[in-house]
């Protein structure tokens, strides 16, 4: 899984305007120029409803005249949000976080909702009318956070000055002595951003207190390199002064958030009252419409989630009794399905690389993974866009793990790479639990799941569709949905030679993303406690002790993202054997897939309805 996610999310849901569950997206978005075959497949596919042509074209124009409009208003009024697209035109603009900034946004988000609101998109084709549904869901998305889910007064880590900083160093888009120029000015606003900050704070949860101070080292780090920068910059020596001046008030600034949090969060604590984590049933239903956009509600997708449970572990039961004479043989088999199926696993992960060669062996199984996707037919890929392999970058750090990490639709030239937490930092103990969990088999599942045939091919797909609204403010389901459902996509295509081995621990893999469902949802609107939640995750879902605490962590620093993954690949599931009763003997698995990719990141539900 995207572990890394929540980390970018929270490093993005500075970006001002966008919500978490949509800032992330921004950060994992690759392009790819539009090949003809590929609009006239998503044409061909994508009848518009029946409507005059000639008034069908008016609509289109005029929602995409106001769509360019819209977007160059919000980059104007959100400069975060423009450079994670890629625009680096306002960048020397720092968005300071004050109720003077909340209003505008939210007059924004007014003055646009009654544009949009004003259009018809029944008139409109296909790609419009999903992308004005888009358009509206985010704006409605981005007033909910603002005036009833109001992160930007309990979650202290969504401040945060490093993502825009270390884009615009490390972003080739001018030459190196503009880009400090315009960090020159930006970082000017670094300590009005943080008293900003400290300003909103009221009653902030204990835990995105301490998660926002294990960040500021991400956030000094940052600086830090800027410094670095700028000695070996042609700056003149009165720019390098003034520079100088400006990043010891930034460091400052940072220092004295993270000493005002220490001091809050312990006042917090003697006196008890930090604002629970569990964010309830009527916000948890609420989030859940906006971020995942899926056509059944949290509660329905629970219910599915425990269904989906049960068959898993029947599977997983069978595997290891399969499996047990030529793993097991001699030790006593258990008659606890869960001691039984753990016993295996535990077993099958010795199977590991070692410490060292981690990132290698990620580097040397994409191009594998490229040609079983080719030579099974299940999908077109693009081999002129190879992926890089990389170590994450310190700042993105906050949790361990892997994710895609691709320039913005501006910015169709830059490199994607594929962030991979490297283990240097763990003890010998962490490593080699983080080598088993990554054991042979799993980690070709989370390359698939990451890279081909998950998010990485479902990237380039989505940029192919020539919708900068899609590659904006794409749907998180739909794209973590895809990765998911991808993983079974290869099972079902005999990956790893269908080994029963494989089976097993890409069943506990998917059992981990049901899991998360259940977990979600449990957790802020059911109260499941701390001891009930590893039980869950260790014992009935086979993964580690670090694991599990890590997971734990997440979930009370995020809420709804986790059951993005389970939501979206089990609409896809239905929405694929919908379409093989519709299409009978016509039904091609590889046009599927390349259709259902072909609409962008719409939500699944979207999807469907134009599929008919
Ligand atoms: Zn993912
Ligand atoms: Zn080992």
């Amino acid at each position: 899984m995207m572990k890394t996610k929540i980390a970018l999310a929270l490093v993005l849901a500075a970006f001002a305007l966008a919500p978490a569950g949509a800032a992330q997206k921004k950060k994992k978005k690759t392009s790819t120029r539009a090949k003809p075959a590929r609009t006239v497949q998503v044409k061909k596919v994508a009848k518009p409803i029946a409507a005059p042509v000639a008034q069908e074209r008016t609509a289109d124009r005029r929602f995409d005249t106001a769509t360019m409009q819209f977007l160059n208003a919000l980059w104007r009024i959100n400069p975060e949000a423009a450079i994670a697209a890629g625009k680096y035109d306002t960048a020397a603009t720092m968005t300071v976080p004050n109720a003077a900034n909340r209003i505008a946004r939210l007059e924004f988000i007014h003055n646009w909702l009654e544009k949009l609101n004003k259009m018809k998109p029944q008139e409109m084709s296909t790609r419009q009318r999903t992308d004005h549904a888009l358009l509206v869901n985010k704006l409605e998305s981005d007033r909910w956070y603002l005036e009833t889910f109001k992160p930007w007064q309990w979650n202290p880590a969504m401040y945060s000055i490093a993502g825009p900083v270390d884009y615009i160093l490390t972003t080739e888009y001018a030459a190196k002595p503009q880009r400090l120029r315009t960090l020159l000015r930006r970082i000017a606003s670094v300590p009005a951003y943080y008293q900003a900050a400290q300003e909103n704070i009221s009653n902030p949860t204990h835990e995105h207190t301490r998660l926002a101070i294990r960040q500021a080292p991400g956030n000094l780090s940052v600086l830090d390199d800027v410094e670095k920068a700028v000695q070996e910059s042609i700056l003149t020596a009165s720019e390098k002064t003034l520079f100088r001046q400006r990043l010891t008030a930034a460091r400052a600034a940072v220092q004295g958030y993270v000493a005002f949090l220490e001091a809050l969060d312990q006042r917090q604590l003697a006196a008890g009252t930090a604002r629970p984590f569990r964010i309830g049933k009527n916000l948890y239903e609420q989030k859940f419409a906006l971020d995942i956009q899926s056509a059944s509600t949290a509660e329905q997708t629970y219910q599915k989630a425990l269904a989906a449970r049960e068959e898993i572990l029947t599977r997983m039961n069978g595997l290891a009794d399969e499996l047990w004479p030529k793993h097991m043989a001699g030790i006593q088999k258990p008659a606890d399905r869960f001691q039984k199926i753990g016993m295996v696993i535990d077993r099958l992960s010795l199977n590991h690389v070692r410490r060292e060669d981690f990132l290698d062996e990620i580097r040397r199984q994409i191009p594998q993974l490229q040609e079983f996707v080719n030579s099974r037919n299940l999908l077109t890929l693009d081999p002129s866009k190879p992926l890089e392999v990389r170590a994450t970058p310190v700042y993105q750090r906050g949790v361990a793990g892997a994710s895609i990490d691709a320039p913005g639709p501006y910015r169709p030239q830059d490199r994607t790479y594929y962030n991979v937490t490297p283990l240097d930092d763990l003890t010998p103990e962490q490593a080699e639990s983080t080598l088993r969990e990554y054991n042979h088999w799993m980690l070709q599942v989370l390359n698939i799941h990451e890279a081909i045939p998950g998010h990485y091919a479902q990237l380039m797909y989505a940029n192919r569709s020539p919708s900068i609204v899609k590659s904006l403010f794409g749907n998180g389901a739909m794209v973590e949905g895809w990765a998911v459902y991808g993983e079974r996509m290869m099972m079902e295509a005999g990956y790893g030679d269908a080994a029963p081995e494989m089976w097993l621990m890409y069943s506990k893999w998917i059992l981990r993303t049901v899991t998360n469902t259940i977990l979600d949802y449990n957790v802020h609107v059911l109260g499941m406690t701390e001891p009930q939640a590893l039980d869950l995750l260790q014992r009935q879902a086979f993964q580690t002790r670090s694991q599990a605490s890590e997971k734990w962590h997440r979930v009370q620093v995020s809420s709804v993202q986790l059951t993005s993954y389970f939501s979206g690949y089990s609409e896809i599931m239905e929405l694929r054997e919908e379409r093989k009763r519709v299409l009978g003997e016509r039904f091609n698995l590889k046009e599927f897939h390349e259709q259902l990719l072909g609409f962008g990141s719409a939500p699944v539900k979207v999807v469907a309805e134009l599929m008919k």
